[in-house]
């Protein structure tokens, strides 16, 4: 797809319904723009503003020379895409991994777009990465890819152009890494170019259970429509990383039953529920969550159980057209990003599934790296309860407004956060206007 304009002359508009062959279904962009058309059909959007936010603004993709510590030299190449500055600047992390490709950067920076338009936080969305193995390289080598690379998109980047934020294989050593490069080409200390950052050098109480206190708030919110009380509820989650690990504590704390959880090798399972501080030292331990004591399960049988709440913490793609008539469980958050695809979706609705889409159940790591922006810009930093306390309301509020949009066109709360989404898009777009 690269040199080829992503752009049709003329564009037929008949997206009524899902029609996905396999192979646009598991690719990212062509997953995400099926789902924004749908709901751009349902909101009538204007053709022309259609195409503007269909599309990407801008995209930079780079070849990035680094010394390997065995004096050879390796070019990695990254990406920046920055979808849209209408209602500020481009927010979005940056992914280091070997499947990173052009149209991943772009489906996931269109997203970014709608989640901060969703939780209503003045920013555009974008999105980077390099393709490359991290681990892989030595430190030597991932600070200096890291360096270049910023240099590299700093022509794009600056804390009221785009700020980026980590994302997958990259953590706050290296947006510390990020804005200090940044800052030594300004010449100066410009601590809001990204955030994510480490707490000493600008970042944000609250940071890390971000993402996670997000979704847990947004699963009591659907909890309570549900008529379910989360104390004595049963829940799974998939993946143990930073979003999924703080989900299973908050929903423990909150009296539910965590039933399964699992990581890249593997989930367990106790029908008791499990004790999340025991799995959680049993893989700071042994690396994994499967040397827990617990039955052993697969991670797609976890994804099968008969829980009250489901929270895909891990991957893309795992709820599809081939296991969503088997997912028993009532409420689905997706903590992570795009892990059902649009044909599930389908089969999730019909059946009555609950799902908070990822654009909402994940925004919370967006709100706090909002907030970090906000105090770096003003070089006034909250404490940890005035953090949580804005995120709660923040997320809350997201969660009645998609609503009250689906339930406005009748439809699902994946396509009402999106409506939502591309409609305070659009209004910015066409307010503003199209320069010159
Ligand atoms: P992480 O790297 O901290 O954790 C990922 C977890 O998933 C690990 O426990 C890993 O073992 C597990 N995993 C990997 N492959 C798996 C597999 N095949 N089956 C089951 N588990 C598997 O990542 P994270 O930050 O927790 O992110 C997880 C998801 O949440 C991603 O989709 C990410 O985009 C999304 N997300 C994270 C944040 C955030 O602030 N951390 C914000 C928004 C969205």
């Amino acid at each position: 797809m690269a040199g080829e304009s992503l752009i049709p002359a003329t564009e037929k508009r008949d997206h009524t319904m899902h029609t996905l062959t396999l192979e646009q279904e598991t690719n990212p962009w062509e997953a995400q723009a099926a789902r924004f058309d749908f709901a751009a059909t349902k909101l009538n959007l204007d053709p022309g503003i259609w195409k503007v936010l269909r599309y990407p603004s801008r995209e930079l993709i780079i070849h990035i020379p680094v010394g390997m510590d065995d004096g050879s030299i390796e070019v990695f190449t990254g990406y920046r895409v920055q979808h849209s500055i209408a209602r500020g600047p481009a927010k979005g992390g940056i992914r280091y991994a070997p499947d990173v490709s052009l149209d991943e950067v772009r489906a996931l920076a269109s997203w970014m777009t709608w989640k901060c338009a969703v939780v209503n936080i003045p920013f555009g969305g974008a999105k980077g990465g390099i393709t490359v193995d991290p681990k892989a390289l030595s430190q030597d080598e991932l600070e200096r890819m890291t360096r270049r690379f910023t240099s590299e998109i700093s022509i794009i980047l600056g804390p009221d152009r785009d700020i980026p934020a980590p994302d997958v294989y990259t953590n706050s050593q290296t947006m510390a890494w990020m804005m200090d490069t940044y800052s030594m080409i300004m010449g100066f200390s410009s601590l809001g170019v990204v955030t994510g950052k480490p707490l000493s050098v600008g970042g944000s109480a609250g940071r890390n259970e971000a993402t996670a206190e997000g979704c847990f708030v947004a699963i009591e919110e659907a909890a309570k429509r549900q008529s379910l009380t989360l104390k004595g509820a049963t829940a799974g989650v998939q993946g143990f990383g930073n979003a999924g690990m703080y989900v299973a504590k908050f929903l423990e704390e909150a009296g539910a039953r965590v039933l399964a959880v699992s990581d890249s090798r593997g989930a367990i399972y106790d029908k008791k529920g499990l004790s999340v501080q025991s799995v959680v030292d049993a893989k700071e331990k042994k690396g994994s969550v499967t040397a827990a004591r617990g039955e052993k399960i697969s991670n797609e049988e976890l994804l099968e159980l008969p829980v009250d709440v489901l929270v895909p913490a891990a991957l893309e793609g795992v709820i599809t057209r081939a296991n969503a008539p088997r997912v028993r469980a009532r409420i689905i958050a997706e903590a992570a990003n795009g892990p059902t695809t649009p044909d599930a979706d389908d089969i999730l609705r019909a059946k009555g599934t609950v799902v908070i889409p990822d654009i909402l159940a994940n925004a919370g790591g967006v709100t706090v790296s909002y907030f970090e922006w906000v105090q770096d810009l003003y070089s006034f930093f909250w404490d940890p309860d005035m953090v949580r306390t804005q995120l709660q309301r923040t997320i809350r509020r997201a969660y009645a407004d998609v609503e009250s949009t689906a339930r406005q066109h009748d439809t699902d709360l994946r396509t009402g956060a999106l409506i939502l989404a591309v409609n305070r898009v659009e209004e910015a777009t066409r307010i503003r206007g199209i320069f010159p």
